[in-house]
């Protein structure tokens, strides 16, 4: 895996009237007027073959000490970068956890309440405590050689801790938020329904990196359809180092030429460190 070009890492505002935080891979922390939203977080990464090997334990205290507050989390989908983590926050926090059956089933799994948990099919108008959401049905990307990893659905609570297998990708959601005023979409997979994000304009755009050369159109399409005025890019790291370790490009992502993408498409774009932020006004 290769270094970044430190040039490319954002050098504006870390803070404004919105922040988000970058958690790496697809994670997003975003506070507005104290309000904040937790979009697929995962920290608890641990070395590659662990990973693959050993059932997979979110870093309770890791968690607590980044991610103290969340009023709704959110995940696109089951993977366990994406919903690994999910739980134990909303333990933690009070939260409540939004996702597919699939990461309902997880969030059983680990032990949180039914009053913490809502399954989405698609489409649902939700009012979160502090903003509002629609799960925007999608597909998963196509990462290496063109295939999907890890396919299939999350039908029962899976054994926790769950091995990587265990933690097929289910059905997966780009999400669209409208956080206190401020209009996010998430695009956590390679992939998204062209037709459903049509017409949703939004202000920040998180967009996923990894496999976007197997989707044609991928950046264009998504920046035409939701006009964002900021695109950060997300998953583009390789996610076997500790969170906090410095960054290393997943092979297969050519940051540099995503970043010059999403500004021939017309949109500023923005590229952070693991645990760096961004502000924005108004
Ligand atoms: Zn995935």
């Amino acid at each position: 895996m290769r270094r970044v070009d430190p040039g490319l890492f954002w050098r504006g505002a870390t803070e404004g009237a919105a922040t988000l935080r970058w958690l790496g891979v697809a994670g997003f922390a975003l506070t507005v007027r104290q309000r904040t939203l937790i979009l697929d977080p995962y920290l608890s990464r641990g070395g590659a073959r662990a990973t693959l090997t050993r059932p997979l334990v979110p870093d309770e205290a890791l968690l607590a000490r980044e991610l103290p507050h969340a009023d709704a989390v959110l995940v696109g989908h089951a993977h366990y970068d994406h919903s690994l983590d999910a739980p134990a926050v909303c333990r933690h926090t009070g939260a409540t956890l939004y996702g597919s059956s699939a990461v309902a089933n997880i969030g059983r799994a680990y032990g949180l309440p039914e009053h913490q948990l809502v399954a989405c099919q698609g489409h649902e108008q939700l009012r979160l405590p502090g903003g509002e959401a629609v799960p925007l049905p999608s597909r998963h990307g196509r990462v290496y050689f063109n295939r999907v990893t890890l396919p299939g659905d999350i039908p029962t609570p899976p054994p926790w801790p769950p091995r990587m297998g265990d933690l097929r990708h289910g059905q997966v959601f780009t999400w669209w938020v409208d956080w206190q005023g401020l209009r996010l979409m998430h695009v956590d997979s390679a992939d998204y329904d062209g037709a459903l994000v049509k017409g949703r304009p939004v202000d920040v755009l998180c967009l996923c990196a990894i496999g976007r050369r197997y989707r044609p159109g991928y950046t264009e399409e998504i920046i035409q359809a939701t006009r964002p005025r900021l695109v950060v890019a997300c998953h583009w790291e390789g996610f076997f180092s500790p969170f906090g370790s410095t960054p290393r490009a997943l092979p297969g992502v050519a940051l540099a030429g995503f970043v010059e993408e999403i500004r021939r498409a017309g949109a500023s774009a923005a590229v952070l460190e693991p645990g760096g932020s961004l502000g924005l006004d108004g």
